[in-house]
């Protein structure tokens, strides 16, 4: 089997969105004087999708989520004439092609994402050929079914947070993340805003349920120094990148310093940068995005080292790239799981764009044992709505 076309397609969403309301969610620009608001840099309304063609008619989907048009560049001009006319079994070589041919400006970001939807579409080719799902090419099943938390909860409404917590929890979930709206430029009284949230949570569902709250990258260490021991008994199952992926000297003082298992690595890549992550005690939790680290060749790694490190792994968002990981490894001990919404952040649009992701049944969610590949199909129904760059 050799590997004949690579098509890269980036789907712009032009249809209606859902603006975001109040504080929404802290992140990265924050901190960072600004005339307009600064939430658009947490919006991603494009995705790229690849298609690998195989001279056996097998055709692998893969996506990338960060910056689409770049990586679909990246994906034309350097990863394709990789990869063409190779055997798609010869993965781990594939792959490092990919990664040492770019390595002089690529290692990281959007390269490294590039590279991951390539791998992606490899690995459903790999799956799809031999008949069985990836997650059975990856050691198989650890687990009856995954346990999913409930993903979405930003910061509106107190009463309206409340309300929705209350909703979902009714629908079986018993894990929730929600995302903290203030840091360290809104002071004092952003401290107290987000210490209501978190109350306002835990009286819904309770200390028998898990709470988790995010950051995504919105505070200095600083301020998460002063917030962190007034979080303590609230009792977080972790809180999420409380500082910038690239301060992991932050993240391991503040690793040490709290109770609060502090958690990471949606922004980090490949396998040299967990092994970083591990050795400085930086994370209790790994949340790499297959999508992102180097697609499952590099994801399967990372479970490996994290395995032996005793750190689990609960990669960012659901999505059927991860859960085929999430399934197969016994460090992965659930899964983030973002319900169907209109168009809001844009973790949806895998929804509008793909068809096969499980839906959650009460706080679970299954893989198919009989769906070859990564069980993922291009979905018709909201072609028009987007905007296809060939
Ligand atoms: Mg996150």
């Amino acid at each position: 089997m050799k590997i004949k076309s690579v098509r890269a397609r980036v789907f712009e969403w032009k249809g209606k969105t859902v603006p975001p309301q109040g504080n929404f969610c802290s992140n990265a620009m924050d901190l960072v004087y600004s005339k307009t608001e600064t939430m658009s840099t947490f919006r991603f309304h494009s995705w790229t999708v690849v298609e690998i063609e195989t001279d056996s008619g097998i055709v692998g989907l893969g996506n990338v989520a960060l910056a689409p048009r770049i990586a679909k560049a990246i994906i034309d001009e350097y990863l394709a004439p990789l990869v063409i006319g190779q055997d798609p079994w010869d993965y781990e070589y594939l792959w490092q092609r990919m990664y040492r041919a770019t390595h002089a400006w690529g290692r990281k970001g959007v390269t490294m994402a590039a590279i991951s939807a390539v791998d992606l579409a490899i690995w459903d080719i790999l799956g799809k050929s031999v008949n069985k799902p990836v997650f059975k090419l990856l050691g198989g099943r650890t687990k009856e079914k995954i346990p999913c938390y409930y993903s979405k909860l930003y910061r509106t409404d107190i009463q309206e947070m409340q309300a929705e917590a209350e909703k979902y929890l009714k629908q079986g979930f018993t894990m929730f993340k929600s995302r903290f709206g203030y840091g360290p430029a809104h002071g004092t009284k952003g401290v107290a805003e987000n210490l209501k949230a978190v109350a306002a949570l835990r009286e819904v569902i309770g200390y028998d349920n898990d709470l988790m709250l995010e950051c995504y990258m919105g505070w200095n260490v600083e301020y998460a120094k002063r917030i962190l021991p007034k979080l303590e008994k609230f009792e977080p199952r972790w809180v999420e990148e409380p500082v910038i992926a690239d301060d992991i000297d932050g993240y391991a003082e503040l690793n040490q310093l709290t109770s609060i298992p502090i958690s990471g690595g949606e922004h980090e890549f490949s396998l040299y940068g967990f092994k970083q992550l591990l050795e400085r005690k930086a994370v209790s939790v790994v949340q790499y995005d297959t999508n992102r680290v180097g697609g499952i060749t590099a994801a399967h790694k990372i479970n490996a080292l994290c395995e032996a490190y005793s750190v689990p792994v609960i990669p960012h968002a659901g999505q059927m790239h991860n859960y085929h990981l999430t399934m197969s490894s016994l460090a992965s001990p659930m899964s983030e799981y973002f319900p169907m919404f209109d168009v809001e952040v844009g973790n949806e649009l895998f929804y509008y764009i793909f068809d096969g992701e499980p839906v959650a049944d009460n706080g679970f969610l299954q893989l198919d044992d009989d769906k070859p590949g990564l069980g993922l199909t291009l979905k018709t129904e909201f072609l028009d709505q987007f905007n296809i760059i060939e």
